[in-house]
């Protein structure tokens, strides 16, 4: 989005895409909303989406995609070996990364599956800015552990520290002065660092992982799923990088990096997920685990018009006008709801708006998930569809009991260049009007608690009438009105 100053000097995110294809959405009445969530188990992954109108479940393979994507895939090359499609994306990966050696894979957590696999062993430490969900499942899986060292402001709900993301290079000194490099056999930095809000880390912080990796012979490995935010960031908030181009910027946390992984679901706004590097010793040791797990080397279990979409979809994330748009839109909900004292993640990150649950229903206990109790009340008043962050989404320890999470949040995802600022609006809206009937929301309890993963297939119920008492206030509120 370009830099356009408004006459009204009101600050609006102008976007710089116009709409071709569209697709048409429902928004159901409360009174369906309720019963689609009584019947979802108060559990917003078990909607469906005929009754979701705003789903910001996530930004997982839900970014729209552009025309030249699309012109793109209509000229995929279908074989098995020897493609043109998968030289192309060969090709844009050598170009933008400097990297020689690229191996394609189905999806994000398949990288991690072949560089765990890899390079963990039991006993292995793996230190990282934060870890993902199925980063730490797959390092866990093959015996190793993960260590976090994030900075001290990386858990504060309400900070103006704008790179959350950072590693702790103190911390990364000890740990491997405590363990010793040999026990160590990559350091993980994840731009945008995903569960903390979006957040990203700076050039310079990455500089100085770089440096201790150096002196202790220890790999560098970007996760750079969500690099296109924490590349917007750069050029945002760090003075030094203010004149540079993405590409620039690119290219230098690239050279800094001895492997790259990312899911093609978020960067690339397709769906799949590749590795690359210039080691040719790293590369032949994970090329057999491609061809194990994902397909032949020309396509890694990818479809090759994904291949092409991902492919285009790179050169575009170049262009600091496409990659700026989820990060101002957030931040346009993030200050709007601000300024009229909702609490939220702040500074404003990518992926999406996080509210913070632990002070929005400060009357509910941890036990009552909070959070899922926020994304059961949001999409009751307005059809939209958040992902509970919180104590539902951890699990119980060996002796059944909750393990309280660190932050209640509930996450609103703001897919790309997918919602019109109006819709947004509309978010902002519903929200302003829940936090002042705040005091009706109440907790939830599971009825059926499955033993792993429980967020996404567990059900609950309301620990009292609160729904009902909702709809209540909202229909004398809003009269008429959806
Ligand atoms: C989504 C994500 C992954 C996993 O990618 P999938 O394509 O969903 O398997 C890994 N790391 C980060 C930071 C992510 O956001």
């Amino acid at each position: 989005m370009l830099n356009i100053k408004f006459y009204n000097e009101e600050k609006i995110p102008l976007e710089m895409h116009k709409v071709r294809i569209v697709q048409k959405l429902n928004l159901p009445p409360i009174e369906q909303r309720v019963k689609a969530i009584e019947e979802a188990g108060y559990n917003t992954f078990l909607l469906k989406n005929r009754d979701v109108y705003l789903d910001m479940l996530t930004d997982s393979g839900v970014n729209a995609m552009s025309d030249k994507q699309q012109a793109a895939m209509m000229e995929a090359d279908d074989s098995y070996a020897g493609s043109e499609t998968f030289t192309r994306l060969e090709n844009k990966i050598k170009e933008i990364f400097g990297k020689e050696y690229f191996l394609p894979a189905h999806q994000g957590r398949a990288c991690e599956n072949i560089i765990a696999q890899t390079f963990v062993e039991k006993g292995s430490i793996i230190p990282m800015n934060y870890h993902f969900t199925t980063t730490l499942a797959h390092i866990v899986l093959n015996g190793g552990s993960v260590k976090e060292l994030f900075t001290n402001e990386a858990l504060k709900v309400r900070s103006d520290y704008p790179f959350k993301g950072n590693m702790d290079i103190a911390k990364l000194r000890d740990l491997i002065e405590t363990y010793g490099a040999e026990k160590i056999p990559f350091v993980r930095l994840e731009a945008g660092t995903n569960l903390i809000g979006g957040q990203p880390f700076s050039l310079e912080n990455m500089h100085e992982v770089r440096k201790v990796c150096d002196e202790f012979g220890i790999l560098l490995v970007l996760d750079a799923s969500l690099l296109a935010d924490n590349l917007y960031f750069i050029k945002e908030r760090e003075e030094k990088y203010k004149t540079k181009s993405i590409r620039e910027i690119t290219r230098e946390i690239a050279d800094l990096s001895d492997i790259i992984y990312f899911s093609g679901r978020k960067l690339g706004s397709a769906r799949g997920g590749g590795i690359c590097t210039n080691s040719k010793e790293i590369y032949m040791k994970m090329r057999e685990y491609v061809t194990l797990y994902e397909g032949f080397l020309t396509y890694g279990g990818m479809s090759v018009r994904e291949m092409e979409a991902i492919a285009v979809g790179l050169e575009e994330t170049m262009d600091e006008n496409m990659i700026n748009q989820g990060p101002q839109f957030i931040a346009y909900m993030v200050e709007e709801l601000q300024k009229k004292g909702v609490p939220v993640v702040t500074p404003a990150g990518g992926l999406g708006c996080h509210i913070d649950a632990m002070e929005f229903v400060d009357h509910l206990p941890q036990t009552e998930y909070p959070a899922g109790a926020l994304a059961a009340a949001l999409y009751i008043v307005s059809g939209i569809r958040g992902m509970e962050r919180g104590t539902l989404s951890e699990q119980r320890d060996e002796n059944g009991n909750e393990t309280l999470a660190n932050m209640e949040l509930l996450r609103l995802a703001m897919p790309r260049r997918v919602f019109t600022l109006s819709q947004v609006k509309y978010a902002i809206d519903r929200i302003l009007w829940l936090y002042e009937n705040r005091n009706l929301i109440g907790g939830l309890k599971f009825v059926d608690e499955p033993k792993v993963l429980r967020f996404f297939f567990g059900r609950l119920t309301a620990t009292s009438d609160w729904p009902s008492k909702l709809v209540n206030k909202f229909k004398a509120d809003f009269g008429d009105s959806l």
